[in-house]
C-alpha cells in the first residue's frame, strides 16, 4: 500500500532553525539562578561554575538565511588583548570560563554544516553583550539588526563595564541597522509594546524583551509545519526560569520581570511556543528535536 509522500517544500517561508554552537563556557551558580548578595561579592568570591553552551541561531528563511546572534569570538582565549581595558581583563575570568578553540568560531561552524558564511544576510542581535556579536566578523556583507535602545548603550559613558565592547562591535565593514519597534497588528503579539517584522511576512517578528540589558530582544520565528519558537537571548538561561518568575544575578530585576510575564501571555496564546535562551542545553536540544536537525 502506498504510504503518503511527505512535502518536498516547506509549507510556509521558514524551512528550518538549528542551533550554531560556538564554543562552551561557564558562569557562577549566582549568576545563573539569582543571588541575595551584591553582583560584585558573587563576582570576585564565588567557587560554583555552571557549564553552559555560547549558541546561535541559522534560521533558513524562504528569501535569506538568518543568524540569530553570532556567538563567541575564539580570540577572547587566544588573544590576551581581545579585552582592551584593564578592568575588564581582570574581571572577565572571574566572571566566566571560555572552552573555545579556532573550530568554534562562526565561519568555521557555518562552513562546517555547507553553509557559506557570505551567503548570510541578515543576523538579528539579541543584544551586544561580546559573546553574541563574536562572529559578525565573519559575514561583513550582512545586514546587522539591533533595537535602538540596544544601540544606544555604545553613547553612554563606559559600556565595556557592561560587557558592550566598541572595539568588537564598530567594525569598519560592520553594516549595522539599529530598529525601532512599531505597532503591531496581530493580536496574538498584543501583550508587547510593538515589534518588528524582519521579512514583512509575520514567519519572524522581533519583540523587545529588555531588562538583561536596556535593548534585550528576542524573535519569534512561525512556520505553519513546526511549533512556534522564541528566540530569547539571555532574558533567561534556561525556559523554566521564565515559566517560574525567577530572574538571575545580573540585569535589571523589574525590567526582566515585565519582560517575564509578557512571554508568559505569550505562551498563554502559544501553549506550544518552545522558548530557546542562547545559553541552555535542553531548549537547544528541544529545538533540535522539533525541527529534527544535527548540530554541525
Ligand atoms: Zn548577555
Amino acid at each position: 500500500m502506498a504510504g503518503i509522500t511527505p512535502p518536498t517544500t516547506p509549507a510556509g517561508p521558514v524551512d528550518g532553525i538549528e542551533v550554531v554552537p560556538t564554543g562552551r563556557g561557564a558562569q557562577h551558580k549566582e549568576h545563573r539562578y539569582g543571588s541575595r548578595l551584591p553582583r560584585i561579592l558573587w563576582a570576585l568570591l564565588s567557587r560554583s561554575w555552571v557549564e553552559m553552551p555560547i549558541n546561535a541561531f541559522l534560521i533558513r528563511h524562504r528569501d535569506g538565511l538568518v543568524m540569530f546572534d553570532t556567538g563567541l569570538d575564539p580570540a577572547i582565549k587566544s588573544d590576551p588583548d581581545y579585552i582592551h581595558q584593564a578592568i575588564g581583563q581582570f574581571l572577565v575570568d572571574r566572571i566566566f570560563q571560555f572552552h573555545i578553540g579556532p573550530d568554534d568560531r562562526l565561519g568555521r561552524r557555518l562552513e562546517a554544516r555547507g553553509v557559506d558564511p557570505a551567503t548570510i544576510r541578515t543576523a538579528v542581535i539579541s543584544h551586544l553583550h561580546f559573546d553574541h556579536v563574536g562572529g559578525i566578523v565573519d559575514i561583513p556583507q550582512a545586514d546587522l539588526v539591533v533595537s535602538q535602545a540596544e544601540w544606544d548603550q555604545l553613547s553612554r559613558p563606559h559600556p565595556e563595564h557592561e560587557w558592550i565592547l566598541r572595539e568588537h562591535i564598530e567594525l569598519p565593514d560592520a553594516r549595522w541597522r539599529p530598529i525601532e519597534f512599531q505597532p503591531l497588528t496581530d493580536p496574538v503579539l498584543a501583550m508587547f509594546d510593538g515589534g518588528f517584522d524582519l521579512f514583512g511576512d509575520g514567519s519572524m517578528i522581533l519583540l523587545p524583551t529588555p531588562g538583561h540589558t536596556p535593548g534585550s530582544l528576542s524573535m519569534l520565528v512561525r512556520s505553519e509545519a513546526r511549533p512556534p519558537v522564541l528566540l530569547c537571548g539571555d532574558l533567561a538561561y534556561g525556559g523554566e526560569f521564565i515559566r517560574r518568575d525567577k530572574i538571575p544575578g545580573t540585569g535589571d530585576a523589574a525590567t526582566l520581570r515585565h519582560s517575564y510575564a509578557q512571554v508568559r501571555a505569550l505562551l498563554d496564546r502559544l501553549p506550544d511556543l518552545i522558548l530557546v535562551p542562547s545559553h541552555d542545553d535542553d531548549a537547544a536540544a528541544a529545538l533540535e528535536a522539533a525541527y529534527a536537525v544535527k548540530r554541525g
